[in-house]
């Protein structure tokens, strides 16, 4: 069994500790277990300076203003990181700090503004993060691995490019050009997002769901969704949100 087919049965469908063991032993060796199984699982995809003490934080750039230039030139680099990207910062922080005074005092009248600030902030600091990473001066191609991978998933490097490039020219109105790696399948997608947050908050794993469109109560409840999401409450199943947690405190740590 590949580390990579490991990594896709054990984590996703993960079943407990003896499951998580594994996945650890598989990704680490025995040498380095006891360090626990989350640095390391989660190092490629850390996000250096995004979070600290308990409050998101603006990263510094992995590189000078001007260093992009002049494919992007100083002034609109600095503006979009020090005014666009710290703005989503500090609007994240504060939507999550008056949803656990909202929480405190008992009074969720405000939760869907106040859920609608959090995606927008949060997916947007999440993407510009990814953002910034996502350029080097002088741009870098794929590794022979990366380059396979793409070559294998789309055909050749070259038609990913040319997907990639065309769904961020196609997105509508305002967006992002993404290309993810979807778990279900452990393959790579190209995917339009519109504005950041109607796809959610990016890299989030989701650990229990409860479906509010209206096929999935109206022939029972018609237009009474809070009758169904209270039903729903006593349905839902915590014990398989803690073990996907779980899953993920052994990755992300
Ligand atoms: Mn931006």
């Amino acid at each position: 069994m590949t580390k990579a087919n490991l990594r896709r049965r054990d984590i996703l469908k993960i079943g407990g500790a003896a499951a998580l063991a594994t996945v650890a032993k598989a990704a680490l060796g025995a040498g380095t277990a006891e360090a626990g199984p989350g640095a390391a699982l989660a190092e490629g995809l850390a996000l250096e300076g995004t979070y600290a003490a308990g409050k998101y934080t603006l990263p510094e750039l992995p590189y000078a203003y001007d260093a992009l230039e002049p494919l992007y030139e100083q002034r609109t680099l600095r503006i979009h990181h020090d005014k666009h990207h710290a703005g989503y910062v500090k609007g994240l922080n504060a939507a999550v700090d008056k949803l656990a005074a909202a929480r405190a005092a008992g009074e969720l009248g405000e939760v869907k503004a106040l859920s609608r600030d959090l995606a927008f902030n949060g997916s947007g600091h999440v993407l510009h993060s990814l953002f910034w990473r996502s350029m080097t001066p002088g741009g870098a191609g794929p590794d022979a691995a990366f380059a396979a991978a793409l070559a294998d998933r789309f055909g050749s490097v070259d038609a990913f490019t040319r997907q990639f490039a065309a769904a961020a020219k196609a997105v509508e109105a305002s967006g992002w050009g993404v290309l993810a790696f979807e778990p279900l399948s452990a393959r790579m997608l190209v995917l339009q997002a519109e504005k950041h947050q109607d796809l959610t908050a990016w890299g989030a794993v989701p650990l229990l769901v409860c479906d509010v469109w209206e096929h999935a109560y109206y022939l029972q409840y018609t237009s009474d969704r809070a009758a169904w999401v209270d039903n729903f409450m006593k349905l839902a199943d915590w014990s398989f949100a803690g073990r996907r947690h779980a899953a993920c405190r052994a990755i992300f740590g």
